[in-house]
């Protein structure tokens, strides 16, 4: 889970320590948690929410990471079958026809 703690409190001039004491948890939660070591609880995270006037999902954000891989194998840059070098961001090679799976 991502989220962009650090980004609002900059926004709302609020220190990490200042912001923990909004919520009531201690300063290492906040720093664990804008490092992505820590995911917060549900109720954490609709106070968090709520300090900042905004949604959870403005906040926080999950990274889908089977979608990653697929923009990685969009940047497939030679044909397979055919070594077809022409290959960026086509669905299918212009030289022997092979369809690129994505
Ligand atoms: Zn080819």
């Amino acid at each position: 889970m991502k989220n962009r703690i650090k980004e609002f409190r900059a926004r709302f001039d609020l220190t990490q320590f200042a912001l923990s004491q909004l919520v009531n948890v201690s300063r290492q939660t906040i720093l664990a948690i804008e490092k992505g070591r820590y995911n917060p609880s549900i109720e954490l995270a609709f106070k968090l929410s709520r300090v900042f006037n905004c949604r959870i999902e403005d906040i926080f954000f999950f990274e889908d990471e089977s979608k990653q891989s697929i923009s990685d194998l969009r940047k497939i840059d030679c044909c397979p079958i055919c070594g077809n070098k022409h290959m960026k961001n086509a669905n299918f090679c212009m030289i022997c026809g092979t369809k690129i799976r994505l």
